[in-house]
């Protein structure tokens, strides 16, 4: 670890190795240990057999000096992880009280009645802590002996992920087994792809030696993380590059950190008291989504529609019947439509709409499959511009989002407002 110590991973779970769930955890764990200097070893995936996992643990008890387990901690019987490793260790599972009257507690504000199993998830290995789960059931629990350190956690991210950034990391910190986090600064930009961004940055990051330049790009949102290489920027240093960075990109940059685009957009509208609403058909509710993800949304964000046959975009937008005969509802002439019919019907400023063949099927010659038509309305007109994706229907669904946030996050930015126009735009 910090202290060149030995940490590996065992993640549980059938559905891992049966491909139904991609494993999120060694990834999430390996990025976050390495911030503090601290490197897996080995990591290794087992199923829900106690006899595996036992195995695996006996294993790594021998060649390890942190153990961190993942999963098969919760209430049925093909959660084995607790007795497969109180076996392992050769101590007894007891019964926790705490646990089990937060359980109790738990099912009775839920107003739902515990059934037996559930009081398997008070049990641990005699000697054994329990870490509290603030988002579910199963909660974690940490066990030490010979100078070893064993911790198991829950399976599900949104449980594991608040508990080892809130309790594992902090302690281990404390023990002394975790480095200072390496100071870094991540710039997000979004609209440039990942070889654009690069092109751009290389100029001027090439004048830093010994500056470790890392890029991660996903659904039109890149990325780029600035640390140095052994130690010879300081947190300022890196700052003031990413400054020169955030200059050099202009309106493609979209801040420092991993800032969501919605967040970005909400926080400008309620500098400005002005609303926003949404019309969806091919992203069914995904930008609405968005802006429900903030805490305090329904200051800024009106409501959404999700219209998705023609009749539907008729009825809630008031899409003339004509418009959709004469042009399909994949077009421009349809997106400035929703965009301006959802506006008017929530009394919004601002409003952004998604239509498009999100694939696999559909399309046609002059919008082949992949094809979205974005609209953005706003006081002072009303726009569409016509994008073309490449990939699967999650990821079109994503791009095009990404997309609409975009152009009304580039749209905020613009420090006059722009003339009165209705404008139809072409580009990919
Ligand atoms: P629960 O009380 O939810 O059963 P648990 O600790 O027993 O908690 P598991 O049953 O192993 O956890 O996993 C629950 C769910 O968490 C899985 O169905 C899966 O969706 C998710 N999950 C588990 N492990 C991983 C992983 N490595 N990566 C991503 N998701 C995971």
């Amino acid at each position: 670890m910090g202290c060149g110590k030995n940490v590996e991973v065992i993640t549980i779970g059938n559905e891992l190795l049966l491909g139904r769930t991609a494993d999120q955890h060694l990834a999430y764990l390996g990025e976050h240990l390495s911030k503090h200097h601290v490197h897996i070893q080995r990591s290794v995936v087992v199923n829900d057999d106690p006899e595996a996992i036992e195995r695996e643990i006996l294993e790594s008890w021998d060649l390890a000096d942190v153990i961190l387990t993942t999963g098969g901690l919760g209430p049925t019987s093909d959660d084995c992880t607790r007795e497969a490793i109180a076996r392992a260790l050769g101590v007894e599972l007891i019964r926790d009280e705490g646990t089990e009257r937060r359980l109790a507690q738990r099912f009775e504000r839920m107003n739902r009645s515990m059934t037996p199993n559930n009081l398997r998830q008070a049990m641990k290995p005699a000697g054994a802590e329990i870490i509290r789960n603030a988002y579910g059931t199963a909660p974690g629990i940490w066990f030490e002996r010979d100078g070893k350190i064993l911790i198991m956690l829950p399976g599900p991210p949104e449980e594991l992920r608040p508990m080892f950034e809130n309790d594992v990391l902090p302690r281990l910190y404390e023990m002394g087994l975790l480095g200072e986090e390496s100071p870094y600064v991540e710039l997000r930009t979004v609209g440039v792809g990942e070889s654009t961004l690069e092109h751009t940055l290389q100029p001027l990051l090439a004048g830093y030696p010994g500056l470790n330049v890392a890029y991660r790009a996903q659904d039109a949102i890149v990325d780029c993380r600035l640390s140095s290489r052994n130690g010879e920027y300081s947190q300022e240093d890196l700052e003031a590059i990413g400054d020169e960075c955030a200059t050099a990109l202009g309106e493609d940059f979209v801040g420092f950190g991993c800032q969501m685009l919605s967040k970005i957009i909400s926080e400008e509208l309620r500098g400005r008291e002005q609303m926003l609403a949404v019309a969806e058909s091919c992203t069914g509710g995904l930008l609405a989504s968005c802006f429900t993800d903030i805490p305090g949304a329904s200051k800024t964000f009106a409501g959404g529609v999700v219209a998705y046959t023609n009749a539907a975009k008729v009825q809630l937008l008031g899409v003339p019947e004509c418009l959709l005969y004469q042009h399909g509802a994949v077009s421009a002439e349809n997106a400035v439509a929703m965009a301006t019919g959802v506006a008017e019907r929530l009394s919004a400023e601002y409003a952004l709409s998604i239509t498009g063949f999100a694939g696999p099927g559909g399309g046609s010659p002059d919008n082949p499959v992949g094809t979205i038509h974005l609209g953005l309305h706003t006081p002072q007109g009303v726009w569409s511009r016509k994008v073309n994706y490449q990939g699967s229907r999650a990821t079109v669904k994503c791009r095009a989002v990404n997309a609409s946030l975009d152009w009304l996050r580039r749209e905020l930015r613009q420090p006059t407002p722009p003339l009165t126009r209705t404008k139809v735009e072409h580009g990919t």
